[in-house]
């Protein structure tokens, strides 16, 4: 598995990175099919094919229900083989997402997401926009809040997750260390944001770049995971694709597909 740095952190992350909303949370979630939240024994077992598959770069939020509880309680003993993303902003309850970008609350989920991955660290952190990405990078104190965070060691690396061009070229201007964003073969709206991530050396995370696992809905092409992920590697700007799936054979497909699309160096 070819790796990347995260931004000037001194760390590297996999190229591809596991998605892990499905382990805690299948309320109000778009995917294709219904599915029940894996066992603590499934997810263990996940954790260590990813492993050896050479993945090191998860991804969690305070939104995916118990994913950052379930990864804590599931990874404490081997915290220093990963590198973890959270968020913050977006709080999830049953079903509905409340947001709070101020700074007092951005600064009390850091801590919550502490405590609940039993770590004193994530490697990087984003804010969970609701889409209005302006608002919360320029008027909301949540900027502020990262900044303190990284300075007293709690997080590495911050950025923010993205919804619109608008927010992702601004997070690229203000220097943040990395972004998330949507692209893949059927939604390619948000380029321009990679293209100015390249320019400027911001990490850049790809989020649904299975399409969330639909692969565009229509006629998928005949190797749809192949596919995407050439097209995602195939812009300068990807630092890694994190790809959701609580199934082993997949997670072996996406792997052996990062291969043929990527090579493995
Ligand atoms: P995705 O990674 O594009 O697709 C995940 C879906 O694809 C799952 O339903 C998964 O099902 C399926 N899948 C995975 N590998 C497959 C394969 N080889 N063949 C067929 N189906 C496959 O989309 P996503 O989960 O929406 O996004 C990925 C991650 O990005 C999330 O887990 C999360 O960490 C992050 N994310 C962030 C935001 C944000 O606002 N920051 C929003 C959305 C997502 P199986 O479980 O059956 O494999």
């Amino acid at each position: 598995m070819i790796t990347r740095p995260l931004a000037s952190t001194g760390l590297f992350v996999s190229a591809l990175g596991l998605g892990t909303v499905k382990f805690g949370r299948n309320q109000s979630v778009k995917y294709p099919t219904s599915f029940d939240l894996p066992t603590d024994g499934a997810i263990l077992s996940l954790l260590d094919l990813a492993r050896e598959e050479g993945i090191n770069l998860i991804d969690t939020a305070p939104a995916y229900g118990t994913s950052e509880e379930r990864i804590g309680q599931l990874l404490e003993s081997r915290r220093d083989e990963w590198v973890i993303v959270s968020k913050a902003g977006e709080e999830f309850h049953g079903d509905h997402s409340t947001y709070d970008f101020s700074r007092e609350s951005i600064s009390a989920s850091i801590d919550r997401t502490l405590s609940r991955l039993r770590t004193d660290r994530v490697e990087c952190l984003l804010l969970h926009s609701d889409g209005n990405d302006l608002d919360v990078l320029d008027h909301s104190g949540a900027l502020e809040a990262l900044a303190a965070a990284k300075e007293a060691g709690k997080i590495r690396a911050a950025g923010i997750s993205t919804k619109t061009v608008a927010g992702g070229l601004r997070a690229v201007e203000l220097g943040l260390d990395a972004v998330m964003v949507t692209y893949n073969p059927w939604y390619r709206d948000e380029e321009a944001v990679l293209d100015a991530a390249a320019e400027a050396g911001t990490s850049v995370f790809l989020k649904k770049a299975l399409g969330s696992g639909w692969f565009g809905g229509g006629a998928a092409p005949e190797n749809p995971v192949e596919t995407a992920l050439r097209f995602a590697f195939a812009h300068p700007a990807t630092t890694a694709a994190i790809v959701g799936t609580i199934n082993p054979a997949h997670l072996r497909d996406n792997c052996r597909a990062m291969r043929e699309a990527v090579g493995e160096n």
